[in-house]
């Protein structure tokens, strides 16, 4: 059994914080590769150390001098060493090389990068195991995109050489020879990189909540946490607004059939949730989790014997594609067509479209709505439990919320409803209150 464990800049803001982590790797010896962020947040208004680079990356790209930003940034690593009681062990080399390197040649990558190789090495010296820097084992193909091939080959073979390591996240090589980052957040995607390439049974992901809730803890106070959710759940609820992981991380681990298990640092005895491609696990709940977003648009296409006219779909939609709009959900009726998009990227172009569509389908009219909210209702127990949809309205309804749209995905893995963008909390709470407040009672 190994295990591939990423923790989350939160989890590694402070000596404390390191101190956490290292019980919940000597606690387990199957914990074998570490895959640690930058120092995040010590507390809510402090700034994650990747901001900081990032600051002084910008400055120093405009010829400042960044001696002070530096100095702030050396102190969050001097006080975990000084916390860890690290002795003989210092990053003053590695700050007079990034010194230099934002003085002679400001690279942004190299620059952000650089919260996560320092605190890799911080912890490979607290955790007296092996250091291996990502540049030498991660690398980019020449569109920025993951080398998958390279990466496993070399990955692969570092890996079985060390029973254990520590490979700082979020960054590689890139095919220009020079280090190059994931997007935000992409120590998630490096321990999936790692999970795979060392055929790991387990890629857990540590961070500051007890896996993945309900729905989002700012609309319901106290959302249940889940135990199991599937991939595909997953990204439905992802694709809602629902933030759990990178989306990249998902990939490497799913198509090894590794299971990522989202557990938290500060309660390590809570058993987090368990993302999996598939499971009998009967959920608790007919629904897994709700999310949604608000600032939609609707376009409410009509034309009389649009049933039965051939080809009207697609010349509806290449107005849309002409104006390069991608659209979310496509309800239709006999005679009608609703098409729902981001308000953001439809606003400025809304009369380019509607004339595109008038003149590429004829229709007999285009009213557009604005201020729609969307709400996804997912779970895997809904294509097994009768009378879900009948719930989910009746529950909109005893609170008079007017429901503008509803889409039933083919999969019956999710139910997304439209209402108006000012009764988006309300709806969360009362779907909340349904689904599993009351079922909580009955039991
Ligand atoms: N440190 C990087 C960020 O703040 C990457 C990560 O934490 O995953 O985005």
């Amino acid at each position: 059994m190994s295990k591939v464990v990423k923790f989350g800049g939160s989890s590694l803001a402070s000596a404390e914080q390191f101190k956490k982590v290292a019980a919940i790797i000597h606690a387990d010896e199957s914990r074998a590769y570490v895959i640690p962020s930058a120092p995040g947040r010590r507390f809510s208004d402090d700034t994650k150390v990747t901001d900081m680079l990032l600051g002084a990356y910008a400055a120093a790209a405009e010829g400042k001098d960044v001696t002070e930003q530096l100095a702030a940034i050396k102190a969050r690593y001097d006080e975990i060493i000084a916390g860890l009681e690290l002795k003989d062990f210092n990053l003053d080399a590695d700050f007079a090389e990034i010194a230099e390197q934002l003085k002679t040649e400001p690279a942004r990558d190299y620059t952000a990068s650089r919260g996560e190789y320092l605190n890799g090495k911080v912890m490979a010296a607290y955790l007296g195991i092996p250091f291996i820097d990502a540049k030498d084992v991660i690398f980019f193909n020449d569109e920025g995109n993951l080398n998958t091939y390279k990466t496993d080959k070399v990955l692969g073979a570092a890996l079985a050489e060390l029973p254990r390591a520590v490979i700082p996240g979020f960054y590689g090589l890139g095919k220009d020879g020079k280090v190059k980052t994931f997007s935000r957040g992409g120590s998630d995607v490096t321990g999936s990189i790692v999970a795979a390439a060392a055929h790991a049974d387990i890629y857990e992901n540590w961070t500051d909540v007890s896996g993945c809730l309900v729905c989002d803890p700012r609309l319901v106070e106290n959302p249940k946490p889940i135990k199991y959710i599937t991939y595909r759940e997953l990204r439905e609820l992802s694709y809602m607004g629902a933030s759990v992981l990178h989306e990249d991380a998902i990939f490497p681990v799913r198509h090894s059939g590794i299971p990522i298990n989202i557990r938290n640092t500060n309660r390590p005895e809570d058993p987090g949730t368990w993302i999996v491609e598939s499971t009998c696990q009967k959920p608790d709940y007919v629904i897994t989790g709700i999310a949604g977003r608000k600032g939609f648009c609707a376009m409410l296409i009509t034309k009389g014997m649009m049933n039965s006219e051939i080809g009207f779909g697609r010349r509806v939609l290449q107005g849309l594609e002409e104006n390069d709009i991608s659209f979310e959900h496509m309800p239709s009726g006999i005679d009608t067509m609703t098409i729902v998009v981001h308000e953001d990227e439809f606003l400025e172009k809304e009369q380019r479209v509607v004339s595109a569509i008038h003149r590429l389908a004829n229709p007999d009219s285009i009213e557009i709505e604005s201020d729609l909210a969307l709400i996804a209702v997912v779970g895997r127990g809904m294509r097994s439990a009768s009378g879900t949809a009948g719930k989910l309205f009746s529950a909109l309804a005893e609170k008079k919320i007017n429901v503008r749209m509803i889409d039933q995905g083919s999969s019956e893995l999710n139910i997304i409803i439209g209402v108006e963008n000012k009764d988006f909390e309300l709806a969360i709470k009362a779907i909340y209150e349904k689904f599993i407040t009351a079922e909580d009672a009955k039991k």
